[in-house]
């Protein structure tokens, strides 16, 4: 007697669409199921791992083994308390097993050094997401994952036979039976239009932060909403980031201007730059810059002893170095900032910098706050900017994905009225679950562990079909 082949869709080829494919082979395999599974990607093979492929992929961990024991209480934190505790309870128990299910197909992992402040720990893919991509591509290749490229889902009907995906191969539609359906396709930070309709005029010109950010155009989250699949997330939400503006570079972030000030282009700062650490403090004043700066620009502006600070390099990642000049009259000449403004700036700030600069400790909030006085505050590294020359980065903010998608449970399945869709699941970006900020270093982490549930579930499933 012949078997019956059933048929997995995967849609998407970054940390999360990799790990359901592979996981999904490992399952059925497992199980003597005879299972065809294909992965689809809009993107060619070689641009194909959306923003997994341009992330250094930095993964909120203690060790490889562990991840912190204040983990759950930290994600519901970042979600101002309106994060779903299951979820982030199934991550954190996943996590370790899921890192070492990634090492065991030859990813090692590494504790690295992350830019100068220390923020929470956090292990990183030797190699990064592009790493990530071709080892576990070439594994889930191994494992009988069919790839197709070129190949944009559109639209899932759902019938009784399970759900077909409409798709358009290079220009011609094409409508894929299924058994059950992965979506792992990123937010909906590439659609201009969603990106307005969320975020407002202008959002539909915001930079995208790596040449992968684009793929991800919300089809997966419309596609499922179209079924009426339930929504989480914050709507409103996304993760940006401060770049320089003049760069062209994947992620040319400027992440030192918490030792200087940063000046709008009248020449006057707008917040605390150093309210935080700089993974406390990016993420909304670099969508502040997009929204609220006039002409979407601002400055960050230091001086000669950035240049004195241990590893700075570290921290910038644009190809193009600092506009510099030897008083602020020409700096603010060379960046189109009105003098006399920048001039007053600098001197308010330099006049409130009464504290002990032998404190200065990039590494860590030291502290070392300017004078009441000064609107806004500076509450950590307020050292006079007096020492030429003087540097300037022009910036703008960038986005790296979008809060708002589907609500899934625990074991990755799409809801609909709060029930589990039919053969429907979805892990990675796709997924609500973020609010009010991004908790840092965890999309990636959640993308490869609910993906690799969602492989495992999706497989477990089809004996229900
Ligand atoms: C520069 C940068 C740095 C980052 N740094 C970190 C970090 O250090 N740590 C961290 O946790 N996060 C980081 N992030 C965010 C993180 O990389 C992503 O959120 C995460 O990798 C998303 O994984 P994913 O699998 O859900 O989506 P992606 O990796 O974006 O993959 C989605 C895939 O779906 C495909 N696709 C989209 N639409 C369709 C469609 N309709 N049909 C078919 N295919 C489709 C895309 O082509 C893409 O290949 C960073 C992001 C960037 C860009």
């Amino acid at each position: 007697m012949t078997a019956i082949v059933r048929n997995l869709i995967v849609i998407g080829q970054g940390a999360a669409g990799l790990s359901a494919a592979l996981s999904a082979a490992e399952e059925s395999r497992r199980l003597a199921l005879a299972l065809k599974i294909t992965l689809l990607d809009k993107a060619g093979e070689d641009e194909a791992g959306g923003n997994t492929r341009w992330s250094p992929s930095y993964m909120r961990m203690a060790a490889p083994d562990r991840v912190e024991p204040s983990f759950v209480q930290d994600m519901l934190a970042a979600t101002g308390f309106r994060g779903d505790e299951t979820y982030f309870t199934r991550l954190a128990e996943e996590a370790p097993a899921t890192v070492q299910w990634i090492g065991s197909h030859g990813v090692t992992f590494i504790q690295p050094t992350y830019y100068l402040a220390k923020g929470p720990p956090r292990i990183q893919p030797e190699g990064g997401g592009p790493a990530v991509i071709k080892i576990l591509t070439a594994a889930a290749k191994r494992a009988g994952v069919a790839f197709r490229h070129y190949c944009a889902a559109e639209q899932l009907v759902e019938d009784r036979d399970g759900i077909k995906v409409v798709i358009d191969h290079d220009g011609t539609r094409e409508t894929l039976p299924a058994d059950a359906v992965v979506l792992a396709c990123g937010g909906f930070q590439g659609n201009g239009a969603m990106m307005r309709e969320h975020f407002g005029p202008g959002a539909e010109a915001m930079r995208l932060i790596s040449p992968g950010t684009r793929f991800n155009s919300g089809e997966g989250i419309r596609m499922a909403a179209e079924l009426g699949a339930d929504r989480s997330g914050d709507w409103n939400g996304m993760h940006a980031e401060p770049v320089d503006a003049r760069a062209k570079n994947s992620a040319p972030v400027v992440l030192v201007y918490p030792y200087g000030i940063v000046v709008d282009t009248t020449g006057r700062r707008f917040f605390d730059e150093g309210g935080g650490l700089v993974h406390e403090t990016w993420e909304w004043f670099a969508r502040d810059i997009r929204f609220k700066m006039p002409g979407a620009r601002a400055f960050a502006v230091l001086d000669r002893r950035l240049l004195a600070i241990a590893g700075y390099e570290r921290a910038i990642r644009s190809e193009v170095p600092p506009v510099r000049a030897d008083t602020l009259a020409e700096l603010a000449q060379l960046i189109g900032v009105d003098a006399g403004n920048l001039a007053a700036t600098v001197a308010a700030y330099n006049a409130a910098c009464i504290g002990d600069p032998d404190i200065f400790d990039p590494t860590r909030r030291d502290g070392l706050a300017a004078s009441d006085a000064l609107t806004p505050p500076k509450s950590n590294w307020a050292r006079a900017i007096r020492e030429p020359p003087f540097l300037a980065y022009p910036l703008e903010g960038a986005i790296a994905y979008t809060f708002g998608g589907l609500a899934t449970d625990v074991r990755a399945r799409v809801l609909r009225g709060g029930a589990p869709m039919p053969g429907l699941y979805a892990a990675g970006e796709i997924t609500g679950h973020f609010y009010v900020t991004a908790p840092n270093a965890v999309s990636v982490l959640r993308a490869f562990v609910f993906g690799r549930i969602a492989g495992r579930e999706a497989v477990g499933g089809l004996g229900n079909r």
